[in-house]
């Protein structure tokens, strides 16, 4: 019998289980995956040049052959050196952490090395280089350059892709609209799918790409716009509220709204006397007051009798709600109760009871709200912190404790507009844009390695006037390459060394919630001098006497990591410092990168930098981004399509465009058929 594109790629001549097992940890299960399976990028190869006739630093394409194996010494070990030549001229290969390849590359053999070299010491040295064993003459095409796992090679994987292309390309379903097709003139999906695996040229790649990226884009928007109508049209019964409860609130808090907040606030008020429930986002930057805002708005919830929930993606981050929560509410006659996975046995019970029977108003925790022992008498509001540690999935399960309830959704990764438009397409947005008055600056410093003597130093001097530090690592304890600094070596150095008079705790993410919290709350009670830690602390921990924190390799980090990290700091009325200690061999490009976080404190001018080098991985974290297998890596052109295509689906949903006919028929097919389950698959909405 045939196979079709939803079989199983094991089935596939010249795959078996062994190989389809190694499939499946690039993400290819099905026939379909494979050919969807699209090239990090293409190397061309139309044009093999030789190394009397490519500069030095210029990216090229070469033929060789193995001359000889010797290796070199670096960092106490050994590795491969390999000379090759073509018929212009001799080069060497230095093959860092690379031992394997002399097994691949052997003497006699001829290959094609794609990469550009340098000169050093009178020789012609590659040393970061693709390679390619096709060595039977091949067109000279532009040829996919994929990412592998272990026992794939690029060659076997253009091969299988190839022959997939061959047999099952022309039975692709077009998944997006004839009229929107049209509209772009966009071609069929099977020849678009080719051509980005197998390019014409440069164009006809650039042109197929494209339109691969405004469909997918188009297809999420779609769900997102079919989410956000279903939304629409729910009719709730909205008591009225006076707003007393948020009146006294006021009243007694020390402070005055920013007028950012207050802008806010009235958005919000405005969503609660909506017949259609909320689901906003309020985006802002670390301190600008989110929480205080959230808080108000629960109050109103409270007000008309229903009850409230606040969940966070970490305990710490929960326990902390909590105890602001508690702080801010005191004297207000409402009942807060702490859930988490640690929260058990009878004092479990007691809070579900309560729950159920409204004696608690307020429940604050973690993803253990989800399971199902929790119920709520009547759950108006739910207030999620961070919400791109969730995804859209959680969200929904956390509202589908209540009977549509209003949702407010806070996160402090400042979001460049476009792509939140992406991400949280069916949320309205509200910005805290202002930070509140009588904030003490962070200044931020990069500092050499060679000169961390000098943050030493100050640090003892911020301890000897009653304050605190953070020091942060890239990684827990000593990795395979022992080039990156980890938490617990450097708390162990730091702790008995320079520092051995002063109190020093460690906390990082491999420590149990009850460790965690036993860690952060001595470093509250003032108890550590300097806590030792790896990149938890990034999100929510708030202990204003904390006034330096030192990033020791801070090139590893993405910017807006960096920039959430700073937020620790200058939190009380202390002026704060953070240090960024870049690695020794750390480049001057990655060197400048960090130049940005010492020049702005405005998280979306860091993030939208973040975003244009790096891309939103970075910010958000691979599996939320939301966004499809994301294969230009232009991020003006990216911006272009998605809000081109969530126009064009609104508008299209909406009826406003494209006959009414094909548009049923589609939407029907959308729904009922794969398109929309990859979507809501893929998107985990
Ligand atoms: P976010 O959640 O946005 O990071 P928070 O709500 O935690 O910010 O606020 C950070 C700190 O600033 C808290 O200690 C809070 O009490 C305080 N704060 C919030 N709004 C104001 C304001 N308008 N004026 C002064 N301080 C404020
Ligand atoms: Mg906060």
């Amino acid at each position: 019998m045939a196979l079709n594109l939803n079989d199983d790629v094991q089935y596939l001549k010249g795959v078996g289980p062994n190989i389809s097992e190694k499939l499946s940890k690039l993400g290819i299960y099905k026939v379909r995956d494979l050919l969807c399976y699209f090239p990090r990028n293409h190397e061309d190869r139309r044009e093999v040049k030789t190394l009397r006739y490519v500069r030095e630093g210029e990216k090229a394409t070469f033929k060789f052959k193995v001359i000889r194996h010797s290796s070199f010494f670096y960092q106490g070990k050994l590795h491969p050196k390999i000379t090759v030549a073509d018929e212009t001229g001799t080069a060497y290969l230095y093959c860092f952490h690379r031992d394997f390849i002399t097994n691949v590359l052997k003497i006699g053999m001829i290959f094609y090395l794609s990469g550009s070299y340098t000169r050093r010491r009178n020789e012609t040295a590659f040393s970061r280089f693709e390679y390619d064993l096709d060595e039977k003459a091949p067109e000279l095409k532009i040829l996919p350059v994929y990412r592998l796992t272990a026992g794939l090679s690029q060659r076997f994987l253009r091969k299988l892709i190839g022959f997939a292309l061959s047999q099952f390309c022309d039975t692709l379903e077009e998944d997006i609209p004839g009229f929107i097709k049209k509209a772009y003139n966009l071609g069929n999906k099977g020849s678009l799918v080719r051509e980005v695996h197998f390019p014409k040229d440069m164009v006809s790649l650039r042109k197929a790409k494209e339109a691969i990226s405004y469909s997918e884009f188009f297809k999420y928007q779609l769900v997102v716009a079919i989410n956000r109508n279903r939304n629409v049209n729910i009719k709730k019964e909205r008591k009225i509220f006076s707003g007393k409860l948020k009146e006294d609130f006021l009243r007694k808090l020390q402070f005055t709204l920013t007028n950012a907040q207050k802008r806010v606030l009235e958005e919000i008020e405005k969503d609660l006397n909506e017949p259609r429930p909320m689901n906003r986002l309020i985006q802002g930057d670390v301190g600008s007051g989110k929480t205080v805002v959230a808080l108000i708005s629960i109050l109103n919830a409270l007000e008309r009798g229903g009850q409230a929930a606040i969940m966070a993606p970490t305990e710490i981050l929960a326990k902390q709600h909590f105890y602001t929560t508690e702080r801010y509410f005191q004297g207000m006659h409402v009942n807060t109760a702490f859930i988490s996975g640690s929260v058990r046995g009878i004092d479990r019970k007691e809070i579900v009871l309560g729950l159920l029977k409204k004696k608690i108003d307020i429940a604050i925790g973690t993803h253990a709200m989800f399971s199902e022992d929790v119920q709520f008498n009547d759950l108006s509001l739910v207030v999620i912190d961070e919400q791109h540690k969730f995804g859209v999935l959680q969200r929904g399960s956390l509202r589908a404790k209540g009977d549509n309830p209003d949702c407010i959704v806070m996160s402090a990764t400042p979001i460049p507009r476009t792509l939140s438009m992406t991400i949280y397409g069916d949320l309205d947005i509200s910005v805290i844009d202002e930070m509140p008055e009588g904030r003490v600056g962070i200044e931020t410093h990069i500092v050499k390695q060679a000169e961390i003597d000098r943050v030493y130093e100050k640090v003892k001097e911020e301890v000897k006037k009653g304050r605190q530090a953070f020091f942060i690592y890239p990684v827990i304890e000593e990795t395979k390459n022992s080039d990156i600094k980890n938490a617990i070596d450097s708390y162990n150095r730091l702790k008995n060394g320079i520092f051995k008079e002063l109190g020093v705790g460690l906390l990082h993410g491999r420590m149990n919630d009850d460790e965690k919290n036993e860690v952060m709350n001595r470093f509250k009670d003032h108890e550590y001098d300097i806590l030792v830690a790896t990149t938890v602390v990034e999100v929510g921990v708030d202990v204003p006497n904390a006034t330096v924190m030192v990033v020791e390799q801070a090139e590893r980090y993405g910017l807006s990591n960096i920039h959430q990290l700073r937020g620790r700091i200058g939190r009380g009325s202390h002026k704060s410092y953070c240090f960024l200690v870049p690695d020794r061999s750390t480049g001057r490009e990655a060197f400048n990168r960090l130049r940005i976080l010492k020049d702005t404190v405005d998280g979306f001018r860091i993030a939208e930098y973040d975003l244009r080098m790096r891309g939103p991985g970075e910010i958000l974290g691979k599996a939320q981004s939301g966004i499809p297998s994301f294969i230009i890596d232009d991020f003006d052109i990216n911006t272009k399509l998605i809000s081109r295509a969530q126009g064009d689906a609104r508008k299209y949903i909406n009826g406003e465009v494209g006959p009414n006919e094909e548009r049923d028929k589609y939407i029907d097919n959308f729904v009922n058929g794969d398109s929309y389950k990859n979507a809501v698959r893929y998107f985990g909405g």
